[in-house]
């Protein structure tokens, strides 16, 4: 059973772990700027910031402006001191990277496809790659890894549920695969979770926005939601999963067992194939892929824009689900289709104008990633990071 009181060790960790994500989020700081932030005393923030640079993981960076325009000595994360290496598998491929403790991506990222391979082929591959990328990064320590998976993701078994267009990937635990290959601590979370995670680490004030979901709109649908300074992952970790919540209970079977998924109607794969249906039937050229697409919906081409419209009447059931269940103060829209931009959430906010009052659609800002980069690949790598700012045993030179 999980202990009701905290223990001084367990307050230590706590408290350790509230300064490294403190550090992390504002880059340059004083000491004054963390108790302030933390609440922790001064004398707390002295002692603990004197043992992270003893280990190596924080350094001293000269006169700042401090507190009402008070000099004080700025201290940051040092940017060269561990690191993490980030996996993102989705439907089609799969990307690797090595992230240093504030999120930043190091040198390049690799990237393959893994449509109709096999489990086996596929960590084999991985680890082919994580071993070249340590090998021509040796200098560097890498302290653990995370990955961010297509969910359901039960996250508290490590295993990976029925995958949607992945075929033999049945119940596989890619966390103890990974585990075995190469003796680091892994964490895994579906790529939902990883990206409202990277969203509320590095883009959104959580002071400001106490309920956030972030929803991952790609190759499948699913949702993670931030509560509270947390990622909240229900009973077994599949909170937010709505790619499998049903909009249309007469629906078309879907792999899971369920009826009309949210996921047969809302994925950039279902939504290339059925334009190509439509594309056939009319004598025009077929697409290769969802990219070639992006450019059309925006200016709305009457081939594929009415498909469009009619995939965001189910995205927009979907996020009303999301509205009713969790009552978030933040959506935030990202993966593959949020490159389409602006469009998704005109879509959304006129079919929400048309089906619920204005009062439950104004509580919730909606909005697009702001991240360049894959919001969920930069949560694999957050997943190890938080990991590692609470085992900072795992941190020292
Ligand atoms: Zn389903």
């Amino acid at each position: 059973m999980e202990s009701k009181g905290k223990n001084l060790e367990a307050v230590q960790v706590m408290n350790r772990k509230l300064l490294l994500k403190l550090l992390q989020q504002n880059i340059m700081c004083s000491r004054a700027n963390l108790s302030e932030q933390s609440g922790l005393k001064q004398a707390t923030i002295t002692n603990i910031i004197n043992d992270f640079i003893s280990w190596g993981l924080v350094e001293e960076t000269g006169i700042i402006e401090g507190n009402k325009g008070r000099r004080a000595i700025g201290i940051r994360l040092k940017e060269d001191s561990f690191y993490v290496i980030g996996i993102r598998l989705s439907r089609k491929y799969f990307e690797i990277g090595i992230f240093s403790l504030t999120g930043k991506l190091i040198g390049e990222k690799c990237k393959r496809n893994v449509i109709d391979t096999s489990p086996n082929v596929v960590m084999d591959t991985m680890q082919a790659i994580i071993e070249k990328l340590a090998a021509d990064h040796s200098d560097k320590i890498i302290v653990a890894i995370g990955v961010a998976v297509p969910g359901p993701y039960y996250f508290h078994e490590g295993v990976m549920e029925t995958v949607t267009n992945f075929r033999g990937w049945k119940k596989v635990s890619i966390k103890s695969e990974l585990q075995k290959r190469f003796q680091l601590p892994v964490m895994i979370d579906h790529d939902a979770n990883a990206g409202v995670l990277a969203e509320c680490s590095f883009k959104v004030n959580p002071e400001k926005y106490r309920t956030v979901v972030y929803v991952a709109l790609g190759q499948g649908i699913g949702a993670g939601i931030f509560h509270n300074g947390e990622v909240f992952r229900g009973a077994t970790g599949i909170a937010g999963e709505i790619g499998h919540a049903s909009v249309n209970v007469n629906g078309p079977q879907c792999e899971c067992g369920n009826r009309g998924c949210l996921t047969l109607y809302v994925s950039t794969i279902t939504f290339t194939e059925n334009v190509n249906e439509a594309l056939k039937k009319s004598g025009r050229a077929t697409v290769d892929s969802f990219d070639d697409l992006i450019e059309r919906i925006q200016k709305k081409d009457a081939d594929v824009y009415p498909e469009f419209r009619s995939m965001m009447r189910y995205l927009s059931a979907g996020i009303m689900n999301l509205v009713y269940s969790y009552n978030p103060s933040m959506i935030i829209i990202g993966d593959e289709m949020s490159r389409v931009g602006v469009q998704i959430i005109e879509e959304i906010k006129d079919n929400l104008a048309q089906i619920v009052e204005r009062k439950v659609v104004d509580q919730a800002e909606l909005c697009l990633t702001s991240f360049q980069m894959d919001p969920a690949f930069i949560g694999a790598a957050e997943l190890a990071i938080d990991y590692v700012f609470g085992h900072t045993e795992l941190l020292r030179e």
